[in-house]
């Protein structure tokens, strides 16, 4: 009989590199990187968007499971599922923090919105191959496995197949955003990057990749952003994390005061004494 694949909290037991923490590293802020993923700070305060989007996104993976049935979840089933994750997920955080004018109702009135339109604009039955499928690669110089779990699988033409290695297979990614993607975001994302690497590396057939963006707007909208990988872009994406490997290791941990997750970091207090509490050689290095 098969082995049962390993679950992904199983593969987080073992040191690993995640598409976020690396992408944290590569795009957000290195120093934020540090706190979040090597010193483990407690985070000072919890944006509210965190729970809501880690709801959501349990949320979607039980409509797809349903799907993959024959079955959807009505937007009532969906938004009664998102209260307890919500509320769950808001209790085990702490600290949260709303932006001002908003508060818990407004957040389980806008799911609500938002899952009436995903309901209505739900396209992927019987094509589906995979729902939260965990995997685990090895990249060569990289000093750790990159694990990680792609939401969903399915079988469908895009412009993306290339002929011969092409198995009509579709990494879709769930995602919810304040405004909608511009359409060139896909092209250059790392996580579509990372996945479809990931996939080809585990199942040796090259796949598109579908982000389905869900608006958090007064009238949510859902759009479907294709996207396709190369070998070139593979290539890119090795020397990319093994670069920021070897900084991690070298212990580079520098801020980015520009970045865009200033305004909401959980470390903010933290990072206002970096420059008076500890040097580089001070700061503890990923084992
Ligand atoms: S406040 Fe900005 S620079 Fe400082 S750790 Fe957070 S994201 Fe980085």
């Amino acid at each position: 009989m098969e082995e049962p694949k390993p679950t992904l909290a199983q593969l987080k037991e073992q040191p690993h590199y995640s598409y976020s923490a690396l992408n944290t590293y590569i795009n957000t802020c290195q120093l934020l990187y540090y706190y979040r993923y090597i010193e483990k700070a407690e985070a000072e305060r919890t944006p509210v968007a965190l729970p809501f989007g880690t709801a959501f996104h349990s949320v979607l993976s039980e409509q797809a499971q349903a799907a993959k049935t024959g079955n959807l979840l009505t937007a009532e089933q969906m938004t009664e599922a998102f209260t307890t994750y919500f509320e769950a997920n808001c209790k085990d955080a702490g600290n949260i923090v709303f932006k001002r004018d908003e508060s818990i109702e407004d957040q389980l009135a806008t799911a609500k919105r938002m899952f009436e339109v995903v309901n209505k604009e739900w396209i992927d039955y019987w094509n589906i191959q995979s729902v939260a499928e965990p995997f685990r690669i090895e990249m060569p110089g990289l000093s750790k496995p990159i694990i990680g779990e792609l939401d969903m699988v399915v079988s469908e033409h895009t412009p993306f197949d290339d002929g011969a290695d092409s198995g009509f297979d579709t990494i879709v990614d769930f995602k919810t955003a304040a405004r909608m993607r511009s359409d060139d975001r896909p092209a250059k994302d790392l996580q579509a990057t990372v996945f479809c690497y990931a996939f080809e590396k585990v199942h040796g057939r090259r796949p598109s990749f579908r982000f389905d963006v869900v608006t958090k707007a007064k009238s949510p909208g859902v759009r479907h952003l294709y996207t396709g990988r190369d070998d070139d872009h593979y290539r890119r994406l090795e020397k990319l994390l093994v670069t920021a490997d070897k900084g991690i290791q070298a212990g580079v941990f520098m801020p980015n005061e520009s970045s865009f997750a200033c305004s909401d970091c959980p470390f903010a207090g933290h990072c206002s004494n970096w420059h008076c509490s500890s040097t580089q050689s001070d700061m503890k290095i990923a084992a």
